[in-house]
């Protein structure tokens, strides 16, 4: 596979319009802001492929990835913004779930979270969701760089207790602005295909 090129395919509401072909998914979860483009970004090596910091929340698209017609990056919509309606909650996470009920490609998901914060309640209910799927998942802790390396077992525990992670599901420290455990995650990512 040729991670280089990858490209935007398409944005997708609905079930119907989702990729209509054999291509498997890794698809990428976590509340809004908490640089889940920028992780795609940085393991496709491109600077603004997945928007980053497009208005949070703004969309409820599904975002499909191409990366050399091998694999699609999938990238939900962000949960957990405080700023909108009920209604525009609901339609996100119906369309959140919508596509993990339904997609019959997904090989893995990759649930980010911030290493610098406690999982959220929405963090803790997207996990118990993935746990009760038996879909293959991994949680990554990105934004390293922005905490002391002295940090990083501390907050990991703080990540793995908070999610009641099992000893299984790998935690991986990432950072998009230093590509540390872009290694890591692709190797897993490959490893799934
Ligand atoms: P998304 O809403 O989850 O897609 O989040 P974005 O990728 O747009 O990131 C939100 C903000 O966090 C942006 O200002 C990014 O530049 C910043 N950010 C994301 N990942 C990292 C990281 O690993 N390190 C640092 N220092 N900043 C990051």
């Amino acid at each position: 596979m040729n991670i280089n090129n990858a490209r935007f395919e398409k944005g997708a509401v609905k079930p119907e319009q989702y990729p209509d072909n054999d291509i498997p998914e890794i698809t990428f979860v976590g509340r809004s802001n908490v640089g889940k483009s920028s992780l795609i970004n940085a393991l496709l090596n491109r600077k603004n492929l997945a928007k980053v910091a497009s208005k949070p929340g703004r969309t409820r698209e599904i975002n499909f990835y191409n990366v050399d017609d091998t694999v699609y990056f999938v990238d939900l919509p962000g949960y957990g913004y405080a700023k909108v309606s009920k209604e525009v909650k609901y339609a996100w996470s119906e369309s959140i779930e919508t596509y993990l009920n339904t997609s019959k490609k997904l090989k893995m998901i990759v649930m980010v979270v911030d290493i610098r914060h406690t999982p959220t309640d929405d963090d803790k209910m997207m996990n118990k969701w993935l746990v009760n799927s038996s879909l293959p998942y991994l949680v990554v802790a990105t934004k390293m760089d922005k905490i002391p390396r002295s940090k990083l077992k501390e907050r990991l525990l703080d990540i793995s207790g908070t999610l009641k992670l099992d000893s299984n599901t790998p935690l991986v420290p990432f950072s998009a602005e230093t590509k540390e455990g872009r290694e890591t995650l692709m190797n897993y990512i490959v490893s799934v295909l």
